[in-house]
């Protein structure tokens, strides 16, 4: 599994870097080689005996995260991580009398030659429109929407699954309403396009959350919100992108607005999730790396007025090198030269992964960790019992 992920990886890297070097897009180009470090055999590792409040467990994961969307090591984790979430977000969250847990699912019919940025834009619109809609603003619905995208043959097909506790949805009634707002949507945006079912309408789904008799509640909340925060795409589907289409995926996964990794919260529930996020990241931070990408606020404007290609402008080139360690990831990612760039992430990864064995020894000290090249090292436990004989 691990070595089949990072294969994947690697070629759509490759894939990746050819197109950046081809259009001279310096930023793709930058993370068709994050992702080509994060699945490197040397960067993944698998641990046997680790142990946790569930009992002993094997796993597989990555020394140093990329943490991007295209990499078959990140975007998986990412996925748990969110799910983790949204399940704390409708638990803490009350469902009122008259209100059952729906899944709700909504389509956007595929339009042809509209790349996955367009079609999601318009996915937007067309939510926008109908959140505001009388009906559905009087069903009070709370819970988390999520979007997703799959390429398909001819374009992108992108739906929205929600969870939702709200009262009973008429299914004629939501299915029209939807309809209509993607076809201002569509005209919004310029795009010439029918709805080609026999009825005229996009397809929608509404089921009851809780619909398995023989399970408890918590495990069909967990079931509605594996299926609604699933992996927005098997990392294979990416390869079969044109390149165009694979740069412009890679650039709008580095912007919130344009590509959203998460999902949104409506009605009650942004109440309750404040609570249940602050909780759920607490636990994260336990047991992920967070915060792969974010630079915070204090560094922003370290790299004014420097001129990162000339090493005269910072004195030496130690000094121009020290400033540039100083910067956060994204910054990094955009001001410095390919050179400079270069050595001050090979310099921090470096770093972070022997920071990162260090930490995996003392959590799980029973168990015993392999990089995909063979490369091993112990738990602090397993390490003193040797020390011992
Ligand atoms: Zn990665």
């Amino acid at each position: 599994m691990a070595e089949l992920r990072s294969r994947i990886g690697l070629q759509l890297a490759a894939r990746l870097e050819a197109a950046a070097s081809r259009a001279r897009d310096e930023i793709a180009w930058r993370m068709a080689r994050d992702i080509a470090r994060c699945c490197d055999s040397s960067n993944v590792y698998v641990a046997s005996g680790m142990q946790n409040e569930y009992g002993v467990f094997d796993g597989t994961a990555t020394l140093w995260g990329c943490g991007y969307l295209l990499c078959p090591n990140c975007h998986p984790r990412d996925a748990r991580r969110l799910r983790k979430r949204a399940r704390a977000v409708l638990e803490s969250m009350a469902v009122l009398v008259g209100e059952r847990m729906r899944f709700l699912t909504l389509t956007l019919p595929t339009a042809r030659d509209v790349g996955l940025l367009k079609s999601h834009e318009i996915f937007k619109t067309a939510w926008e429109l109908f959140r505001k809609l009388k009906f559905w603003v009087e069903l009070r619905p709370s819970g988390v929407v999520r979007l997703e995208w799959q390429p398909n043959g001819d374009g992108f097909h992108v739906h929205a699954h929600a969870v939702l506790s709200v009262k009973k949805i008429d299914f004629d009634e939501c299915r029209e309403a939807w309809g209509k707002c993607i076809v201002k949507a569509w005209a919004h945006h310029g795009v010439d396009q029918k709805i080609v079912t026999r009825s005229g309408l996009p397809f929608i789904n509404i089921k009851f959350t809780y619909d398995r008799k023989d399970r408890s509640r918590t495990e069909n909340l967990r079931d509605a919100v594996a299926e609604a925060v699933k992996y927005i795409t098997k990392p294979t589907s990416w390869l079969a992108l044109s390149d165009a289409d694979l740069l412009a995926v890679a650039t709008a996964s580095l912007e919130r607005d344009r590509l959203p990794r998460s999902f949104e919260v409506i009605g009650r529930a942004r109440q309750s999730s404040r609570l249940g996020e602050a909780q759920a990241a607490r636990d994260d931070r336990r047991i992920l790396d967070t915060g792969l990408l974010s630079d915070g606020e204090a560094k922003k404007n370290l790299s004014d007025g420097v001129e990162w290609s000339n090493v005269q402008s910072a004195g030496s080139l130690a000094a121009l090198i020290s400033r540039a360690m100083a910067l956060g990831r994204r910054e990094a990612l955009r001001v410095l030269p390919r050179w400079l760039w270069i050595q001050v992430t090979t310099a921090k990864i470096a770093r972070e992964q022997e920071r990162r064995r260090e930490g995996l020894s003392y959590r799980y000290s029973q168990a015993v960790f392999t990089t995909l090249t063979g490369d091993e090292w112990r738990g602090v436990g397993v390490r003193s019992a040797i020390a011992l004989l």
